[in-house]
Formats: C-alpha cells, sequence, structure tokens
C-alpha cells in the first residue's frame, strides 16, 4: 500500500520536474541543431566522418539536479559528496566542467586518478575505489588525503601497515557486497553472491568479521557499496543501500559511539535508452531512498555518491557519416565510420546494449521517408560489427549522417582499438539561439600517434635483434 502510494507521488513529482525553462531548447532539438552545425562548420565531414558530440547545458543541468536531488532530501549542512565515475568518461575537460558544477571524482586506477588530478579535483572530493590496488597506488592515496574503500581484508592489512608507518588524513571505508542479486545484465551485476567486489555480507560469518574489523580500527569511518548498475530496479537499489546503512547502524551501536560517519552508496542508476526522457531521475532515487530508510538521510550520516551513466550517457551523440550505402540478400546495409571501437558493448552485446539511431540527410538534416529495415554497420573487419541490426530507419545513403543516441558515458570515450581505428575528436557543444559553437574535449587521434603507440619509435627494432 504505502509503497503504491509512494510511487504515485513520486511520478506526480516528475511531470512537476520535467517542465523545461522558458527559453531552453529541448535535449532533442539542440541535438539537431548541433547535428546540422556539425556539418556545416566541418567537425564531421568527408575528412573526418566520426565524431562524438557532448551537450554542455545538458551535463550541467545533470550535475544541479543530482544535486539538488540529495539536498532536497537532506537536512542543511550534511556533508554529500558526488564523486563522478571517471570510468563513464574519462576525459579532462569533462571532469573540470563537472567540478565547476560541484562534482569531484570516483577513480579506479592510477590512469583514472591522474585524470581527476589534472581536472584539478580535489584529494577531498575524490575517493579510491577498484578491487585490485596496489601497495604503491594505496601509499600513494592516503600520502594525498583521497578517501579510500577496501575491497578485502587483504587489502585492509595492507592500509593497516600504511596507516601505522605514516599518518593519513584520508578517510578509510570497507566496500561490502550486500548480495542482493543481479538486474538484467549478468555482466554488470555487482551485487550477486559471486561478484568479485567488496566483502559478501551474506557468507557464513562476513558480516561478524566486518563489525570485529571496524571495532578495532577507530579509524575505519565509511562503509560503502555500489550495487546498482544498467538493468538494475530501483528498488533493489535501495535494497542494497539499506543493508549497507543497517550495517553502520549495527557498528555504531555496539561502537557506542558514532564511528561510521559516511555511507557511500555508490552509483549505478540504470539509464533510459528508449527514449529522450531521464528516467529514472536521480531525484526519484533520492525520495525512494528517503521514504525508505528516512535514517540515512537525517543528517547523521555523510553521503558520498558515484553516478556515472545517469550523469553524462544522455548527453552523448555519436556521429558517422554513410561512407557507403549498398545491400546484401536484399537487406539495405549503410557502412559507417562507427562500430566496435566506440560502441563496443553494443557491437558485442546487442541484446542487452541497445542504441537508438537517428538519421540525417548530408546536410545534417534529420532525414525523413518511409522507415526501412536496415543495418547500421560499422568499419571494423567483421561481420558483427553492427550498429544496429534490420533497424527500421529512412534509407539511408552515401554522404548521409547516423548518430547513435545517449552515448555520453561509456560509448565514444571509452576506445577499443580494434583494427588500429583511430579515436575520434570529441567536441563540447553550446546553442546559443540560431549559432552553435563547438570545442574540442579531445583531438582526434593521428595517425602517426597510432604508429607510435604500435611499438614504431624506439621498440622498432626490439624483437629483430633479441
Ligand atoms: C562503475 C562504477 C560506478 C559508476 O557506475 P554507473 O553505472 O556508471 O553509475 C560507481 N562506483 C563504482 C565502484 C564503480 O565501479
Amino acid at each position: 500500500m504505502a509503497h503504491d502510494e509512494d510511487d504515485q507521488q513520486t511520478d506526480q513529482d516528475d511531470q512537476r520536474t520535467q517542465v523545461l525553462p522558458t527559453g531552453a531548447a529541448a535535449p532533442a532539438a539542440r541535438r539537431d541543431q548541433a547535428v546540422r552545425a556539425a556539418v556545416e562548420q566541418g567537425v564531421v565531414g568527408p575528412a573526418a566522418p566520426l565524431a562524438g558530440l557532448l551537450d554542455i547545458a545538458g551535463i550541467r543541468a545533470s550535475a544541479a539536479a543530482l544535486r539538488d536531488a540529495f539536498e532536497t532530501v537532506t537536512p542543511p549542512g550534511t556533508p554529500v559528496l558526488h564523486a563522478f565515475a571517471v570510468k563513464a568518461t574519462p576525459l579532462v575537460p569533462v571532469l573540470r566542467l563537472l567540478r565547476s558544477s560541484g562534482i569531484g571524482a570516483e577513480v579506479a586506477s592510477p590512469g583514472e586518478l591522474a585524470l581527476a588530478r589534472a581536472a584539478g579535483v580535489t584529494p577531498a572530493d575524490t575517493v579510491l575505489d577498484s578491487p585490485a590496488k596496489t601497495p604503491a597506488e594505496l601509499r600513494q592515496a592516503l600520502a594525498l588525503g583521497i578517501a579510500v574503500n577496501a575491497d578485502n581484508p587483504q587489502e585492509l592489512a595492507r592500509i593497516d601497515s600504511l596507516v601505522g608507518s605514516a599518518p593519513t588524513g584520508s578517510p578509510v571505508g570497507l566496500r561490502v557486497n550486500p548480495q542482493i542479486g543481479g538486474g538484467a545484465i549478468g555482466a554488470l551485476s555487482t551485487a550477486t553472491p559471486t561478484s568479485k567486489f567488496g566483502i559478501p555480507l551474506r557468507d557464513e560469518g562476513a558480516r561478524e568479521w566486518v563489525i570485529g574489523a571496524c571495532l578495532d580500527r577507530p579509524w575505519l569511518t565509511r562503509l560503502h557499496a555500489h550495487s546498482g548498475s544498467q538493468g538494475m530496479p530501483l528498488e533493489m537499489m535501495v535494497r542494497g543501500v539499506g543493508a549497507t546503512y543497517e550495517l553502520a547502524e549495527e557498528i555504531n551501536e555496539r561502537a557506542g559511539r558514532r564511528q561510521i560517519d559516511t555511507i557511500d552508496i555508490g552509483g549505478g542508476l540504470p539509464v533510459n535508452f528508449g527514449s529522450d526522457e531521464e528516467s529514472p531521475t536521480h531525484a526519484q532515487y533520492a525520495r525512494r531512498l528517503k521514504a525508505r530508510l528516512p535514517g540515512l538521510l537525517d543528517g547523521r550520516y555523510g553521503l558520498v555518491t558515484e553516478f556515472g551513466r545517469s550523469l553524462l550517457a544522455k548527453h552523448g551523440t555519436l556521429l558517422a557519416r554513410v561512407e557507403y550505402a549498398k545491400k546484401a540478400g536484399g537487406r539495405p546495409i549503410a557502412v559507417t565510420h562507427a562500430g566496435v571501437q566506440v560502441a563496443t558493448r553494443t557491437v558485442y552485446a546487442p541484446l542487452s546494449w541497445p542504441l537508438r539511431i537517428a538519421a540525417y540527410d548530408a546536410k545534417g538534416r534529420p532525414k525523413s521517408g518511409p522507415a526501412v529495415g536496415q543495418d547500421i554497420a560499422g568499419p571494423a573487419c567483421f561481420a558483427g560489427d553492427l550498429l544496429a541490426e534490420n533497424r527500421p530507419l529512412p534509407l539511408l545513403e552515401q554522404g548521409d549522417y547516423v548518430a547513435a543516441l545517449d552515448t555520453g558515458a561509456y560509448y565514444f570515450a571509452a576506445h577499443y582499438s580494434y583494427n588500429s581505428l583511430a579515436r575520434p575528436g570529441i567536441y563540447g557543444f553550446t546553442t546559443h539561439a540560431d549559432e552553435v559553437r563547438f570545442a574540442a574535449a579531445r583531438e582526434p587521434q593521428t595517425v602517426d600517434e597510432i604508429v607510435a603507440e604500435a611499438g614504431g619509435g624506439a621498440e622498432r627494432d626490439a624483437l629483430r635483434y633479441l
């Protein structure tokens, strides 16, 4: 009963929040305007047949909405750090843009930490996760004062000796796996009974071990669980956070003080890849947390969130020129430059990761005409390199453009160097009335760079004279 009322309330609230400010173009209109301008300004064209576009206004709006969502459900002064999961869009200018919107960084490798630092994200706004941290990485993080979440007992033992040998300002937490079960995509589900992440709370003796580990270490002040992911229902995510919150309450009761002062709820809010609607929203999730776990948000705990996909996915568009239009077995095929190198998950797991495709003509105008089932193929040399199979779209011709939508996270910025295909340029855009401005967030990779990265420099003769 209570659940249904709650959901109804949530739906009403969402209708309210979806009203756009007057004068602001809807995301789909901005995207069409940007595609047109990208063609007119030569951001894409015969010489640059592939580019990633990022809608800066959309990114700013999502960052503001995320902050607002949690401010609304917590008392003033509650410490909340929103740490963007860098792996979703590992680009320094994006991290800097988010930083200017009050968003920090969640990093999980030395490379990601270096990107966050290059973007000027402060140690206080940075969180280090990852299931495989080396002693050197841990030492660096503790020296910098970056929050660290230990994944397992062996890692905690390493941290023990580092904390014992040098003072640190780093908040230290333990990552737990509430083992609430998986979502619709097995490879992305982090809270299954046998997930590789964190300490499995429901395994025999594990919960008691966690409690003892905390009581033995007064400096262990955080719990972390990242149990959401694409394909995960909201209610299950809330359950994962709930198990973590209850554990914190138990630890604090046994400790007789508020030892666990911060709960890191991870990220993993699913994204709607089926339309332009943002659903679920961060506000919906925050309200659901508030309704189910009021004690988590009553100001006694600081919070960390680690959203990635839900902040960036809807603001990215992968734009590719149709190099050739052909037919095989009666099926029209548009051969483009967007394939496995920029849409790896979609190409290898098309059923889990379908992408919307929009068709544009050679001038970058939305293409109309009767829908015809056609394949949108990539440039890589294997038959499965398809962005979409038998997709009904206006018949594409040579020189047209296709756009793969909702690709701002884990797509064009997460390059896979199959066939030595170059990393495309990535451009942020803003629209002002009739004018669209672009700025490169990442220049296209050159073939000279490809050669150098493939051992074409000093290593050139390395194998011949071994
Ligand atoms: C990948 C990851 C995230 C971000 O997940 P999204 O689904 O992109 O929100 C957050 N925290 C951890 C620990 C992760 O591994």
